[in-house]
C-alpha cells in the first residue's frame, strides 16, 4: 500500500488517516467478530491497529473518542443474550520480533524497579475463540463468548455440547471460579467440516478459527453438538479464593479439575529463553495439528501480575509474539471467475505454484471486484502471496516494477462464465450475480431445491439428495424436467434406495402440483428478494400469471409506467422491482419460465371477499394524514376488498384518498382527473 509515513504527515493528514483507521477497523471487527467472516488477513488487520498506534503516539491530541485502540474486537449481537464477565477479558499487545519482545520485558522490569530475571510461562496462541467458563462449587454453570471484553454472549447451552469440557471439576474447587480458555478445530477436523459443508451446499469456513467461532455461536445448539470442537484452558478471571501463586501451577490445577492444556506450554527460567522456544515453535508449527500465529509470554509470578496490572485494553504482565506472515513472490497467470451456488461471481487468482510456509500455493481467492481494482492487480503481474494463519492464501499487493509491459487493468466481466447470462452488481452492493438462475448451470440444484420446498412447489419425496441424484444422472436441466420424472417411474423404481411403491409414489406428488397458485409459482422462480411475502403481493396485484408476466416484460424498460407501477406496490419499492427487472430482462430466464408454464395450471390470485365490493380491482392512493384510521389499517382494508394499494398517483389510479396535509399527490391526482374522495367518503364507500 502506498501510504504516507507517519513521521511525515501534517496535522490534517493524520486527523484524516485516523478517521479513516477508525471506520476501518471497527469493519474489519464486525467482519471478523460478529460475522465470522473476515475480509482481510490477520497481518493485514495488525498493520491497520499498528499504522492507527503510530499515529496516535505522534499526535496524542489528536486521539478519538472512538479509537480503536480503546475497544477489543466487536461488541455481541443478536441471538444470544448477553452476559457480563465478572473481570474483563482483555487482549494481549502484541511484539513482532525479538527487539518487541525485549522491550516489554524491559518495561515490566521499570515498572517493578527490578534487575533480576523474569520468570515466563510460554504457551502456543491457539487461532480461536477465547471464552469465559464460570464453575460454581465445582460445577459448570454459565459460559459465554469474549464479546467486547467486558460483555460477551450466552453461549452456555452450546459449550455444555463440548466433551472436552468439564461439566465439573474433579477436587476440591473454589466457590465460584471464571476459567478463560480457547475453542479451536484442529486441521484434519477443519479440512472435513468444510468438505462436508460444501457437500451439503452450506457455507464453507476460511479458516479453522472461524470454523470454531460459527460452529459455537449457532442458536440450533444441535448444529454446534455435531462439530467437532475442542479447548485448551489457559486463564482466570474471577476466584473466590486463590487457587496457586504462580500461572505454571495455575495450569496444573486446571488439569487437575480435568481441563485439557496445551502440552507444549512450558516455564522458561528468563527472558533469553523466548527467542530459543520462539523459534522451535516456529518450526514445529506446521507440523501441529491445529493452527497457531504466535507464543503468548505471561509472567509467571501472580503476585508480580496483580501489581503490574493494565494499561488500556492489555495488561503489562503478558504479551503475544506473533509470527511473521508466511509471505512470497509468484505470478499470476490468470483470473478465473467462480460462479457460486447463489450466482455470486467470485474471482480467483491462479497462480505460478509457490511455496508458502510449507505449503504449495496455486490458487489465491481476490475476494471481489473493488478488491481488485483497489489493488489494480492484472494478469501477469508478480504479486506477494501471504498466508497468515488463513487456510486460503491472499495476494496482499503487486510488485509493480516487475508488471509487463502493455498490461492492462482487469475487466470484471458483465456476463456469467458459466452460462452468458447478464451479471448484475446493485447499487451498494460488493457482489456482481448471475441473473440466469433458472439455466445457470452452477446454480441449478440450488434453484431445484428451492423450487420443490414446502413454500414452492411443496413436492413430497424430493429432498436435497434426491435432487442431486437425479441431476447428476443429467435428467433435470431446469424445474420444466421435474414435472417429466413420472416419465421414467420405471427406471426410477429400479434405483438403489426406490421401489414401485416410493416411484409411483413420486410420480403421484409431482403430478399432484402440476396445478399451482400464482404466488407459489413467484416464489418458487427463486428471483432474488422475493420471498414469500413478496411473492403474495405480486400474485394479489397482478391476478394472473398472463398479466403478471406481460406487466414484468414491460417493467424491463426504465421509466416505463409498468416499472413504475411494479415500484410503487407497497411492499416492493424500486429496489426490488430491479431484481425482478434484471430477472425479465434475461430472455433465457423467460424461455424457462415458458416451458415451465406449459407443464403447469398457475391459479389466479383471488381476493377474499372481493368481488362484489364496489372496490374490487381498483387502484388506491392515501395521501395525508388519515385522522380515524392508521395507514396500515386503511390499507389492509382496501385489500381486503380487492383494491391494490400503490404509493404514487399515477393515471392508473382510480382513487385518491385525500387526508390531513395531503401534499403534491393530491395535486397529481387533480391534474391526471384521477377522482380523490375525502377520509369521510372514503369510509362511507368501504362500510
Ligand atoms: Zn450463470
Amino acid at each position: 500500500m502506498n501510504e504516507t509515513l507517519v513521521d511525515a504527515l501534517t496535522e490534517a493528514e493524520a486527523a484524516a488517516e485516523l478517521a479513516r483507521l477508525a471506520r476501518e477497523i471497527t469493519h474489519h471487527d464486525k467482519a471478523y467478530h460478529t460475522l465470522d467472516t473476515p475480509e482481510i488477513s490477520d497481518a493485514e488487520y495488525d498493520a491497520l491497529r499498528r499504522r492507527n498506534a503510530a499515529i496516535e503516539a505522534r499526535f496524542p491530541a489528536l486521539i478519538r473518542a472512538d479509537s480503536p485502540s480503546n475497544r477489543i474486537g466487536g461488541a455481541p449481537e443478536s441471538g444470544f443474550a448477553k452476559l457480563r464477565h465478572r473481570v474483563p477479558m482483555l487482549s494481549l499487545d502484541n511484539a513482532f520480533d525479538a527487539a518487541e519482545f525485549v522491550e516489554f520485558c524491559a518495561r515490566a522490569k521499570r515498572f517493578l524497579g527490578r534487575t533480576e530475571p523474569l520468570t515466563f510461562v510460554a504457551e502456543p496462541k491457539i487461532d480461536g475463540l477465547s471464552i469465559s467458563l464460570t464453575y460454581e462449587h465445582g460445577h459448570f454453570v454459565r459460559g459465554a463468548t469474549r464479546g467486547d471484553g467486558t460483555e460477551g454472549e450466552d453461549v452456555t447451552t452450546n459449550l455444555r455440547t463440548m466433551k472436552s469440557l468439564p461439566q465439573r471439576l474433579s477436587g476440591p474447587a473454589p466457590a465460584l471460579i471464571e476459567i478463560r480458555g480457547e475453542v479451536f478445530i484442529t486441521k484434519a477436523d477443519f479440512l472435513a467440516l468444510n468438505q462436508a459443508q460444501a457437500l451439503a451446499g452450506s457455507k464453507v469456513f476460511a479458516n479453522p478459527r472461524n470454523a470454531a467461532a460459527g460452529s459455537l455461536r449457532q442458536l440450533d445448539v444441535s448444529v454446534t453438538a455435531g462439530r467437532p470442537l475442542s479447548l485448551f484452558a489457559y486463564a482466570q478471571g474471577e476466584s473466590t479464593e486463590p487457587v496457586a501463586n504462580t500461572h505454571w501451577d495455575y495450569l496444573l490445577r486446571l488439569r487437575d479439575w480435568g481441563f485439557e492444556v496445551n502440552p507444549l506450554s512450558r516455564r522458561l527460567g528468563n527472558e533469553a529463553d523466548a527467542e530459543a522456544f520462539q523459534n522451535e515453535m516456529a518450526l514445529a508449527r506446521s507440523g501441529l495439528g491445529y493452527d497457531i500465529d504466535g507464543v503468548v509470554y505471561k509472567i509467571d509470578d501472580l503476585g508480580l501480575q496483580r501489581r503490574l496490572g493494565f494499561v488500556g485494553r492489555a495488561p503489562r504482565w503478558a504479551i503475544a509474539w506473533k509470527f511473521p506472515a508466511e509471505q512470497a513472490t509468484t505470478v499470476l497467470r490468470e483470473i478465473r471467475i467462480q460462479v457460486g451456488r447463489t450466482g455470486a461471481l467470485t474471482p480467483v487468482a491462479e497462480l505460478e505454484p509457490v511455496n508458502v510456509g510449507g505449503v504449495l500455493v496455486a490458487r489465491a481467492t481476490l475476494h471481489n471486484e473493488d478488491e481488485i481494482a483497489r489493488k489494480d492487480v492484472r494478469v501477469g503481474d508478480t504479486v506477494v502471496l501471504q498466508r497468515a494463519g488463513d487456510v486460503i492464501p491472499q495476494i496482499v499487493s503487486v510488485v509493480t516494477e516487475r508488471r509487463p509491459a502493455h498490461s492492462v487493468p482487469f475487466v470484471f466481466p458483465d456476463t456469467c462464465p458459466a452460462c452468458g447470462s447478464h451479471a448484475v452488481r446493485p447499487p451498494g452492493e460488493v457482489v456482481r450475480r448471475c441473473t440466469g438462475g433458472l439455466t445457470c448451470p452452477a446454480q441449478r440444484v440450488e434453484r431445484l431445491i428451492h423450487f420443490v420446498s414446502r413454500p414452492a412447489f411443496d413436492i413430497d419425496g424430493l429432498g436435497e439428495k434426491t435432487i442431486q441424484e437425479f441431476y447428476n444422472e443429467g435428467w433435470l436441466h431446469g424445474p420444466a424436467d421435474l414435472f417429466r420424472l413420472p416419465q421414467r417411474e420405471a427406471e426410477i423404481a429400479t434405483r438403489e434406495g426406490w421401489g414401485r411403491v416410493s416411484a409411483r409414489n413420486l410420480s403421484r406428488a409431482i403430478t399432484a402440483r402440476r396445478t399451482v397458485p400464482l404466488d407459489r409459482f413467484i416464489f418458487a422462480l427463486g428471483i432474488r428478494r422475493i420471498g414469500e411475502s413478496n411473492a403474495k403481493l405480486l400474485a394479489r396485484h397482478y391476478g394472473s400469471f398472463a398479466n403478471w408476466r406481460t406487466q414484468m416484460l414491460a417493467a424491463t424498460t426504465v421509466g416505463s409506467d409498468e416499472r413504475l407501477e411494479l415500484g410503487s406496490i407497497t411492499g416492493i419499492g424500486p429496489t426490488i422491482a430491479e431484481e425482478l427487472a434484471d430477472f425479465f430482462a434475461e430472455r433465457r430466464n423467460v424461455d424457462t419460465l415458458d416451458e415451465l408454464a406449459a407443464e403447469l395450471t398457475i391459479q389466479d390470485a383471488v381476493a377474499a371477499e372481493a368481488a362484489d365490493s364496489p372496490i374490487a380491482g381498483k387502484t388506491v392512493v392515501f395521501t395525508g394524514t388519515l385522522e380515524t384510521m392508521t395507514r396500515p389499517e386503511a390499507k389492509a382494508r382496501a385489500e381486503a376488498l380487492g383494491a391494490k394499494v400503490t404509493d404514487s398517483v399515477s393515471k392508473k389510479t382510480d382513487i385518491v384518498v385525500v387526508g390531513a396535509d395531503a401534499g403534491s399527490k393530491a395535486r397529481k391526482a387533480t391534474e391526471l382527473g384521477v377522482r380523490t374522495m375525502t377520509e369521510a367518503e372514503w369510509r362511507d364507500l368501504v362500510a
